[in-house]
């Protein structure tokens, strides 16, 4: 199997699908390396690092494409690149299958498989393939630097001679991965963190890291699915939710809020009159950009100030750690492209396999995730979407 590296080409994007030292590993294993030229220079690797792992490096990308068998991107090709890739090759990235479900449309017309990394079941066993924990803890690290450099304030108590500064107070709404790293980034930093989220199950990771969890009661309702995700709430119940932490926002120096829903819009978690209400200095960063986010004054990809609250809505922080966001996902990128490897190292798509079938998007000119398959589908005569 031939597994091709291009240069990502979206403005700001860092980092790249496999770094150095997981080729070594692909190549070991059999399997022929080709990376496009400079493909990993903003991410920190050099064309020489790639060829001393035993990857080939190529200036020509047309060449790479149209020769690859499995293309390993982060963020998805553009159509034109989509189409000098040959009938039967495969695609792995970031897809955005379930928020631009048009996109895999040119993979449709030219046969090429699709595996979108958004897709791969959260089970036990692809765990190792889970790329957006990687990112999410990258960007929940993240998340609370960006904002200590902006805040008036520092993170840790301190008794000087001066007299006291005491920590800065840090609220966090969604204790997922990215909330949770962000939590213990701030921690270390030194503040006082309180947490909120709708799975109760998230009260006991908040408080191992040394934060308080702020409980409320949604009625006894149920707040997370089978998979332990985050159900969509009534409008009754995201409103205590919302009481709650607009109470809790009125006193925090930073509030980092990381709030989803799996294939829904972001709950709106701080109202106008919760940002109002907040301190003059304080800094708001709001890592469900990318799905809305869950401010009323988030701009995604912009940074706004609200009667002295900074909003920062990033929609990319794993691209800023650039070094280890391209490890990480290499190593993802990696452990799902061992269940491709077939007989004599050909690509084979297996899709009695679990985790092969839920992570491709579309095979063979059809869409195979059910959830994709869905969007897909045309609309029944006469409706709309
Ligand atoms: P996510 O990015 O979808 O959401 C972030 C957090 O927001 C979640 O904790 C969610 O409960 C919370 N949230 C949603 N609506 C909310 C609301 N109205 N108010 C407050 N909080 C709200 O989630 P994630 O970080 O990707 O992970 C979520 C779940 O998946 C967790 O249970 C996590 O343990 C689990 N998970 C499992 C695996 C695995 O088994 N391989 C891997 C990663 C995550």
């Amino acid at each position: 199997m031939n597994v091709s590296i291009p240069k990502e080409m979206r403005p700001g994007e860092r980092r790249v699908a496999l770094a150095p030292d997981t080729v070594r590993k692909l190549v070991a294993s059999g399997l022929s390396v080709v990376a496009e030229a400079g493909a990993g220079l903003e991410a920190g690797f050099s064309d020489a690092d790639f060829t001393a792992a035993g990857a080939a490096v190529t200036l020509d990308r047309a060449a790479l494409l149209a020769g690859a068998d499995l293309l390993a991107c982060v963020n998805g090709p553009e159509p034109a690149d989509v189409a000098l890739l040959r009938k039967g090759a495969a695609v792995i990235g970031f897809l955005r299958p379930l928020d631009e479900p048009d996109g895999l449309r040119p993979f449709l017309e030219a046969g090429v498989t699709a595996f979108s990394m958004e897709l791969v079941p959260r089970s036990t066993r692809a765990q190792a393939m889970d790329a957006l924990s990687s990112m999410a803890t990258i960007a929940g690290y993240k998340a609370v630097l960006l904002a200590a450099s902006r805040m008036p304030k520092m993170f840790p108590l301190l008794m000087t001679a001066a007299g006291t500064v005491p920590p800065a107070k840090v609220l966090v709404v969604g204790a997922g991965v990215a909330g949770l790293m962000a939590i213990a980034t701030a921690r270390r930093l030194g503040a006082n963190v309180e947490a909120y989220d709708v799975r109760q199950a998230a009260g006991e990771e908040v408080r191992s890291l040394g934060a308080r969890f702020l409980d409320v009661d949604l009625g006894g309702i149920q707040t997370q699915d089978a998979g332990g995700y985050a159900v969509e709430l009534s409008p009754e119940a995201l409103k205590r939710g919302r009481d709650l932490v607009a109470k809790h926002a009125s006193d925090a120096d930073l509030v980092v809020t990381t709030a989803q829903v799996p294939g829904r819009k972001a709950p709106l978690m701080l109202d106008e009159a919760a940002v109002n209400g907040m301190k003059p200095g304080a800094v708001i960063v709001d890592l469900a950009a990318p799905t809305g986010g869950n401010t009323a004054y988030t701009q995604p990809g912009e940074n706004n100030v609200v009667r002295g609250v900074t909003i920062l809505a990033p929609l990319n922080l794993a691209a800023t750690v650039p070094l280890h966001a391209s490890q990480l996902y290499a190593r993802n990128v990696a452990a799902f492209l061992r269940l491709l490897v077939g007989e004599g190292g050909t690509l084979v798509v297996n899709l009695n396999d679990d985790v092969v079938a839920g992570a491709c998007a579309v095979h063979d000119g059809k869409p195979v995730n059910p959830r994709v398959a869905a969007l897909l589908a045309p609309a029944p005569s006469g409706a709309t979407r």
